[in-house]
Order: structure tokens, then C-alpha cells, then sequence
């Protein structure tokens, strides 16, 4: 309760993000919530057009979906190395299984990267020490996409996306990584920017699956 307060505060950063009681240690957040992370390779069967195939680390849910409201709306970036070591062997597992050529994210748009300081996803992918490379930006700053009905989302994100440089795109196996699926109106979206610019294949690796 006393964390809680100081955690509130921002008096105390010693204090576990996650469990908001436990001191943290010399990792972003306390051993005991960080034992807690583990690959649930959970089995969600969900057609994504234009998505050849994906797969997640785990379920948007318990101390993951707190990580990552943490990483999102409370700025706190040193969860984001965290969750990027943790997801590393199963993303290169799935990098080898797809024969990935390029590893990329789905970026924020430029605006909300300087409102949060980052970008989540690259910040992940920095943490997972494998190699990957921005191809994607976000041209529109759009609402949050929660609470939206599925034809608004369609509308809201249609053309939000668009290619840097084609010549890494054309021909090439692309791994995407987002941190949520959630309808999979984003992905579809991204997979269809990245296939109209010439991409061979699409795959998505999410840290998350809302379900
Ligand atoms: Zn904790």
C-alpha cells in the first residue's frame, strides 16, 4: 500500500511496476513478477487477411497485459528491454520457421513517439539484440482503436500506413512484430501496405494475444 502511494507519487522507482509492492532490484521490475513471464504459445485460431501466418508469445493478460500498459501509458521504458529479452527465443524460433528475410514493427505514429518519449515495439525488438529494420511509418495519428467497432477501426486505419523504401520490401519475407492483436484490423492493414509495395510474404509475431 505504502509502494502504492510512493509508486503514485513517482517518489520511489524502486518499487515493482507489475506487482506495485515488491522493491525491484536490478531488474525493471521485481524477480517474483519477472518469474512470472513465461511463453504460453497460446492457440488462437483468428484469420488475419493478408497475413500468411502468426504467432505470440502470450495472452494479453495478468502481468503481460500489465507490462505493457505500463510500457504504453505509464512511459516506463526499461520494461520494454525486459519484454524484448523475454520474447527473444521463441521470436528467432519463428524468425527460422517463416525463413523471415526482414524483421520490422508496426511503429507509432511520429507524434505519439514523442508524447510517450518511445516507441514500444522498437523498443522491444532493441531488447531482443536481434537485428530488424524500420520499413514502415504511420502517416495518420489515429484514435485509439479500443471500444471501436470493427467497420470504424477499418475506416480509421485504412491508408494510416505506408512503405519507406520498397526496395527492402519487394520480394522479401517480412516478420512483423505489434505487441497486441486485438481484432487484427492493424495487421491486416500492415500486411497489405507491405504486400502492395511487393512483399513475397507477411508474418506477424505479437508479444500479445487479446482473446
Ligand atoms: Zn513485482
Amino acid at each position: 500500500m505504502v509502494g502504492r502511494l510512493l509508486n503514485f507519487l513517482g517518489l520511489s522507482l524502486d518499487v515493482c511496476p507489475v506487482c506495485e509492492e515488491r522493491e525491484r532490484g536490478d531488474l525493471p521490475l521485481c524477480r517474483e513478477c519477472a518469474g512470472k513471464f513465461r511463453c504460453e504459445k497460446p492457440a488462437v485460431k483468428r484469420f488475419v487477411p493478408g497475413v500468411k501466418s502468426f504467432k505470440a508469445f502470450g495472452y494479453y493478460r495478468d502481468s503481460l497485459a500489465v507490462a505493457v500498459r505500463k510500457l504504453k501509458f505509464g512511459s516506463f521504458k526499461p520494461l520494454a528491454e525486459f519484454l524484448g529479452q523475454v520474447i527473444e527465443h521463441d521470436l528467432k524460433e519463428f524468425m527460422s520457421q517463416t525463413k523471415a528475410d526482414t524483421l520490422t514493427y508496426v511503429p507509432v505514429h511520429p507524434l505519439r513517439k514523442f508524447t510517450r518519449g518511445f516507441d514500444q515495439n522498437e523498443e522491444i525488438l532493441k531488447g531482443t539484440g536481434i537485428s530488424f529494420k524500420k520499413l514502415l511509418i504511420r502517416k495518420r495519428y489515429s484514435k485509439p482503436l479500443a471500444g471501436m467497432k470493427k467497420s470504424d477501426r477499418e475506416r480509421n486505419l485504412l491508408g494510416a500506413f505506408a512503405v519507406e523504401d520498397p526496395v527492402y520490401v519487394r520480394g522479401r519475407v517480412i516478420l512483423v512484430f505489434d505487441d497486441i492483436l486485438t481484432s487484427g484490423t492493424t495487421s491486416s492493414e500492415v500486411a497489405r501496405t507491405l504486400l502492395k509495395s511487393g512483399a513475397g510474404e507477411v508474418h506477424f509475431y505479437f508479444l500479445c494475444i487479446e482473446y
